[in-house]
């Protein structure tokens, strides 16, 4: 296998690219080309417009990840970060006060919002960005595409007994970093994503791949709206690739994040199995050809095998580079051999 296609989100995508590199870098990976390439496809419905800067908060943790810049504790944001402005936008009383900008990562942001002011799209913008942060590590191996040049956005609708329809809606980042996802979401809501276009050379991505992961990234609010891009589901449903996934759900629930409440809002049962079948059996117009569990789950493989989809429980906790190259490792085994297609 020499293409690698991975459909991802910030940290838990992030976390296993750090990983399935690593196992690609040391010969960990029987099956796969050492001289194999990856494309990440990262979800963009996060993207919000801040203080006039437009930030994109998984395309920047899968870039900082990669490229040796981010803060390993929080996960996000660049590594020894200071705070003088959001400290001095305090000061003014400007909001919103709770979405906090690192003075590093400022930096990032306004050639971000230059570039997209001089007419460039996101996904030319990002590129340019990864001259920075991927080249010197990567060269030509490591590609980063938005899954859409177009403006996409997640929201969240919570309740409110002040609001007239008993609801308010909130920009995911305001339920998630604000509200810290403490308050029942209701519904989301996807703005833009039904008419929005995949980016220039994300469906050739899922088409060419030799192989197609989902990481253990949020499966509503990361690869559920990547999925949601017109055409990208036409593609996984096409390629001749295996697509195989890790499930974020061990011992029922997410290991960090907000997974529980969006699946529990959008219907979808918070387990390993509920999540891969939610995804579905390629065989039978859904998505996946493999799906690996946590091994605490592994009474659950006869749902997945039962619906025709590959399984097999493993450890899946992302501990440090080797445990994660190794989840990498049995993905690519599972599916071995070909999509069955
Ligand atoms: P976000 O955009 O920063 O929220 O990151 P992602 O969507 O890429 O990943 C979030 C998901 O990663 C959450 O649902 C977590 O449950 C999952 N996750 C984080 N760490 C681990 C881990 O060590 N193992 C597994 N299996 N899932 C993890
Ligand atoms: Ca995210």
């Amino acid at each position: 296998m020499r293409n690698i296609t991975v459909l991802s989100g910030g940290i838990g995508g992030a976390r296993f690219l750090q990983g399935l590199l690593h196992g690609l870098t040391t010969g960990a990976l029987p099956g796969i080309d050492a001289g194999a390439e990856v494309t990440v496809v990262a979800n963009t419905a996060d993207d919000l417009w801040v203080h006039g800067l437009k930030v994109c908060p998984d395309l920047d943790t899968v870039m900082y990840t990669l490229g040796d810049g981010i803060d390993p504790e929080r996960g996000w944001g660049r590594r020894e970060e200071t705070w003088s402005v959001r400290t001095e936008l305090a000061e003014y009383g400007v909001e919103p006060t709770w979405f906090g900008l690192g003075d590093r990562d400022v930096a990032t942001h306004l050639v971000r919002t230059q570039m997209l002011d001089a007419g460039f799209s996101l996904s030319q913008v990002t590129e340019a960005l990864c001259r920075r942060w991927l080249a010197p590590t990567w060269g030509d191996r490591v590609r980063l595409l938005p899954m859409s040049d177009d403006r996409i956005e997640t929201h969240v609708a919570i309740a409110d007994a002040e609001a007239p329809s008993g609801r308010r809606v909130v920009h995911f980042q305001e339920y998630w970093v604000r509200l810290r996802a403490q308050v029942p979401a209701e519904a989301l809501v996807f703005v833009g994503l039904d008419r929005s276009a995949p980016a220039a050379g994300v469906i050739d991505a899922i088409t060419d791949a030799d192989l197609v992961v989902l990481p253990p990234s949020n499966p509503v609010v990361s690869i559920g709206t990547i999925l949601g891009v017109p055409r990208v589901r036409e593609a996984l449903a096409a390629t001749t690739a295996p697509v195989v996934g890790l499930s974020p759900i061990v011992g029922g629930t997410h290991v960090r994040g907000m997974a529980e409440q969006v699946l529990t809002a959008i219907g979808v049962e918070v387990s390993a199995a509920g999540v891969g079948l939610h995804y579905g059996s390629r065989a039978e117009g859904g998505i996946l050809d493999g799906w690996l569990i946590d091994e605490r789950d592994a009474d659950q493989v006869p749902r997945l095998t039962g619906a025709g989809i590959a399984c097999e429980a493993v450890p899946l906790m992302m501990t440090d580079h080797d445990a994660t190259a190794a989840m990498a490792r049995a993905a690519v085994r599972l599916v071995e051999g070909g999509s069955g297609r």
